[in-house]
């Protein structure tokens, strides 16, 4: 998929979510509109797998929504 150009500096997060290692330049990627890092390509596609999953559940039927 391309993606656009991202600038590190943009990124709302300094470290990543997963290891709490600084984020790196080649592992952004945008979501609600805002440049989010990780600490390595891996971490940021692990994200991005999960994000789409939600979406998807979101979107869809709502599988993984628990009622209240
Ligand atoms: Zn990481």
């Amino acid at each position: 998929m391309p993606r656009p150009s991202l600038d590190i500096l943009d990124a709302v997060n300094s470290t990543c979510p997963w290891s709490g290692e600084p984020i790196s330049p080649d592992s952004l990627t945008v979501y609600r509109g805002q440049t989010v890092g990780f600490c390595n390509p891996g971490c940021r596609d692990k994200f991005e797998a999960a994000t789409l999953l939600f979406d998807a559940a979101i979107a869809g039927q709502g599988e993984v929504v628990a009622k209240a």
